[in-house]
């Protein structure tokens, strides 16, 4: 049965702007129209993440931010394949799909990226989006838009920084996530689906909430009012670990991490932010360990994860904890900025 999906899309609608200091407006603006190869994508869940902290704070009158996007397509543009009323979500990185990077699968690192959605164009608090047609990624109906974008920061970044240590630690005996923020929580849940519930994931951070959070999710928490992070995890009866992954992007945690790091062990950055100093001899040569970054994920990881998203869901599922309607978005960051949480959606 074929019927087809003719919403009335409005001329103007509302797009949140961050004025800075933790205040956002609403105003209205119009809604744009798909151009060949595009989608108008009506918006209806968007996640809260850190990375829009400086929006929040210094303001942003140029778009209306948000990258952790789902919602349903309410008009395609000539020569799209998608149809209209298809639900989906949007990987922020508008990859151009042929240079040397996109060729070999890696569409995080695409050389001539079009658009960084919520950051250069219009993003998740905005009504609608113009979006181009390879960024989008239809979702079950079986699934919500909240859940939707779990996919994205949570499942994508986390499941990709766990790869990318697979690099060089192809059988890992344990792990370390620094920050158990809602980047940490996605680490620490994909380790688990992808090595197995009895695989070691040690998890270090001050907040007792996301602590508290992350130990139902299975990780074996290490609070850092309490000690040292070697003294952690030595309490939880490690000396050493192979892989350690920082989302804090803190100097003291990456520091900390090498300290406990085995040899031949990799250390992943995830969380942007300070520096760290080397000692290459031992930091590196003799212990012959890795560093590597890990950015956002591929577009064609989508697919394996939302596979797996179906068969842990449950389990998925807790990591959101906060709801807010989209009119509530200055509330939703308050209590986000409070730490006291795990992932946040702001909804249609
Ligand atoms: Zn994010
Ligand atoms: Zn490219």
């Amino acid at each position: 049965m074929s019927t087809s999906y003719t919403p009335a899309i409005p001329k103007e609608a509302s797009f949140a702007r961050f004025l800075g200091k933790g205040k956002i407006a609403f105003i209205n603006k119009s809604v744009g129209s798909p151009g060949p190869g595009q989608l108008l994508l009506q918006n209806k869940a968007n996640s809260l993440c850190g990375s829009d902290f400086a929006y929040l704070f210094n303001g942003n009158d140029t778009v209306s931010p948000g990258h952790e996007i789902a919602g349903v397509v309410a008009a395609a543009g000539p020569d799209t394949r998608i149809k209209p009323g298809t639900r989906g979500v949007v990987f922020l990185m508008d990859y151009c799909g042929k240079c040397r990077n996109c060729q070999q699968g890696a569409t995080n690192q695409c050389l001539h990226k079009r658009a960084d959605y919520g950051f250069t164009h219009d993003g998740g608090y905005g009504s609608y989006i113009v979006i181009n047609e390879n960024v989008f990624f239809p979702i079950p109906d079986s699934m919500s838009y909240a859940q939707g974008t779990l996919l994205l920061d949570i499942m994508g970044t986390g499941g990709h920084a766990i790869k990318r240590a697979r690099l060089v630690h192809p059988s890992p005996a344990s792990m370390i996530v620094l920050g158990a923020g809602p980047i940490g929580l996605g680490i620490l849940a994909m380790a688990k689906i992808m090595y197995g519930k009895d695989f070691p994931v040690l998890i270090s951070d001050v907040v007792e909430y996301r602590l508290d959070l992350a130990e139902k999710l299975g990780g074996l928490p290490i609070n850092l009012n309490k000690g040292s992070l070697a003294e952690g995890a030595a309490s939880q009866g490690f000396k050493e670990i192979d892989v350690a992954i920082d989302s804090s992007g803190k100097e003291s945690a990456r520091r900390a991490a090498l300290d406990v790091l085995s040899q031949r062990g990799v250390l992943i950055f995830v969380g942007h932010g300070e520096k760290l100093q080397l000692q290459i001899s031992p930091d590196m040569i003799a212990t012959e360990r890795a560093l590597l970054g890990s950015e956002y994920f591929c577009y064609n990881e989508l697919q394996g994860n939302l596979d797996l998203y179906l068969q842990n869901r449950d389990y998925l599922d807790q990591i959101i904890t906060h709801t807010y309607p989209i009119a509530e978005l200055e509330e939703a960051y308050r209590v986000f900025v409070g730490r006291d949480t795990g992932k946040v959606i702001a909804e249609y």
